[in-house]
């Protein structure tokens, strides 16, 4: 499983994210996305991760930033319940406190 999450930062910006951003995993699980090439996934990855901000920080400006780093490591332990579901109704996010 591991090769389908990815470490999503968002910010406003590039220079702004190093201040400042929001850290996600986002765990690619349904067909339709797991299928996708890989430059394809990481983009999937961070356009779920935008959701994700939209739907979890209604008030958040404009992403001008994002970022994916796929995990080479399985997760050390069960992040639990995710914090957000993406619009597949399958991937998962969860929201990585600093
Ligand atoms: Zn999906």
């Amino acid at each position: 499983m591991a090769e389908s999450i990815y470490l999503v930062t968002v910010g406003v910006n590039e220079e702004l994210a190093q201040i400042r951003s929001n850290r996600f995993l986002v765990e690619l699980r349904c067909d339709e996305h797991t299928r996708l090439d890989d430059g394809d996934r990481e983009a999937t990855a961070c356009e779920i991760a935008k959701d994700a901000v939209k739907q979890l920080y209604p008030i958040a400006g404009p992403i001008g930033y994002t970022e994916a780093n796929r995990l080479t490591e399985s997760l050390r332990a069960d992040p639990g319940k995710e914090d957000y579901t993406a619009t597949c109704g399958a991937c998962r996010v969860w929201l990585v406190l600093p």
